[in-house]
């Protein structure tokens, strides 16, 4: 049997050992979902609904301790932890108000009847990184039990706490047998057999590019529908006329959010010309003041990162030559720091300009004009997210249309709302998960003419 054992990041001591699946246990899991299908699927809309609803309430009775485990297990603050127990909550309750919504088309024909069905895909298999382990792990499990498919859950090797207890959580709530499993186990094990299982329909992934890319050549031998959620390099553009105060005050949340380890990250900061050095002063004490520390302390505003070998990942980004304008702070001692840390990049080839970091550090560049925030912020293969900082409407629409990116945010960093729909242009994915449509995403469309004549 292999193990795994998992690591609190704040502390560097190990707070649980995993059993991690083998591809036998893969299979077996993958045939438990097989099987455990024709019934799930035959499950009245309004019943799935109900059982889906009850998930949720023993999510929200649980929220403290699911809350407590990913800051023991992911370094996360106590206070994103909450927020990231009550979004699986919030996506559970969404979700269930998706299998009565389902609905078919009747098109019309002549000499009959023409309509479609919305019908569940079967096994879906999600993979789940260890930067936010449950929202990504619901956002694809809730509307894919939503629409009648069965669901393997692998959460990342790192992060399996807390998608066990929502393994449990199901239980206690009344889903049926293997209807949704969660088996930890190495991505190159485990979520490598989701792709090559030919029972598993569909494969949602959230993680690097790299991987994701594998996983999409993998997914095609079968024409096996993938949903990919990968990185992101989003740009935060701060306009002369913006509200100078809080665009600087704010900033700092808007990349060091969970250390920078979110794919929506606004990593590179663009500065309209006029106002970059007021931009830069104002900046200062806003990373300075950030709260680095304890994540189980209420007033921390950023944990550890999530390994030592990540740590090593996000320092080799800040060579000798680097500019640094400025660092926040950080603890000494055991756990996985990493200060906050504004770069002035080199120029556009900069590798912190270009690459993701996924930790807390951010380029800081300027711009002329909108023409040219514009060519900057598209300037990178990542499509992600963004913020526009602007006091004027009609520019803040026309370049938050004008930034190849799917979730824009004006005035603001927010990213994510269960009910918005969320996912990257260009290679920072493939389709959307949340919104009214995230049930869809795990069903085939099946047209039938009946003939009246
Ligand atoms: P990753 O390798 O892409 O891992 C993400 C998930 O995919 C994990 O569950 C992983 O399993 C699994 N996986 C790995 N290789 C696989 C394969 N060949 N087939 C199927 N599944 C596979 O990401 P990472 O190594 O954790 O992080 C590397 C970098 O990716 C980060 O530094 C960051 O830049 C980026 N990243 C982005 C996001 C995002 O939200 N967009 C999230 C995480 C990471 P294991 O448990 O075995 O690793
Ligand atoms: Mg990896």
């Amino acid at each position: 049997m292999t193990t795994t054992k998992v690591v609190n990041p704040a502390t560097e001591k190990v707070v649980a050992t995993v059993e991690l699946a083998d591809r036998a246990a893969t299979d077996a899991a993958i045939a438990r979902a097989e099987r455990a299908l024709p019934a799930w699927r035959a499950v009245a809309p309004g019943d799935r609904a109900r059982l889906l609803r009850r998930f949720a309430e023993a999510v929200d009775a649980d929220l403290e301790r699911l809350a407590a485990l990913e800051v023991t297990n992911a370094g996360h603050t106590v206070g994103n932890a909450r927020w990231e127990a009550g979004n699986v909550r919030d996506v559970l309750h969404y979700s269930a108000g998706l299998p009565e919504r389902l609905l078919g088309q009747q098109i019309p024909v002549a000499g009959g009847v023409d309509i479609t069905f919305h019908e569940p895909l079967g096994v879906v298999g999600v993979i789940v990184p260890w930067n936010f382990p449950m929202p990504i792990a619901a956002w694809g499990f809730a509307p894919a039990l939503a629409a009648g498919n069965t669901v393997v859950l692998k959460p990342a090797e790192l992060t399996p706490l807390t998608a066990l207890r929502l393994g449990e959580l199901a239980l206690e709530a009344g889903l049926p047998e293997h209807v949704f499993q969660v088996i930890p186990g190495r991505g190159s094990v485990v979520g490598a057999r989701f792709v090559t299982h030919p029972a598993v329909r569909k494969v949602v992934f959230t993680g690097s590019t790299e991987v994701g890319r594998q996983i999409m050549a993998g997914c095609a031998e079968q024409v096996k529908r993938v949903t990919l959620e990968l990185g992101g390099k989003s740009a935060n553009i701060v306009f002369a006329d913006a509200d100078l105060e809080r665009a600087a005050a704010t900033a700092p949340y808007g990349v060091f959010d969970n250390a920078g380890q979110d794919c929506c990250a606004r990593s590179r900061i663009l500065v309209q010309r006029g106002i970059f050095d007021r931009f830069l002063e104002l900046l200062e004490p806003a990373v300075r003041g950030v709260r680095v520390g304890d994540p189980a302390d209420e007033a921390t505003e950023m944990g550890p990162l999530i390994s030592a070998a990540h740590r090593e990942r996000v320092a080799e980004f800040l060579a000798p030559s680097t500019t640094i304008a400025f660092t926040g702070s950080a603890p000494d001692g055991p756990g996985f720091w990493f200060p906050p840390t504004v770069v002035l990049p080199s120029g556009p080839d900069d590798r912190v300009v270009t690459e993701e970091v996924f930790g807390p550090v951010v380029a800081v560049l300027p711009f002329e004009d909108e023409a040219d925030a514009l060519r900057i912020a598209n300037d990178t293969e990542y499509g992600l997210s963004g913020s526009i900082w602007t006091s004027d409407v009609g520019r803040a629409l026309r370049v938050a249309r004008g930034v190849e990116a799917g979730n824009l945010s004006v005035n603001s960093h927010s990213s994510v709302r269960y009910w918005t729909p969320f996912g990257g242009y260009k290679q920072s994915g493939l389709g959307r998960e949340l919104g009214p449509d995230a049930a869809k995403a795990f069903t085939e469309t099946k047209n039938v003419f009946i003939a009246t004549d």
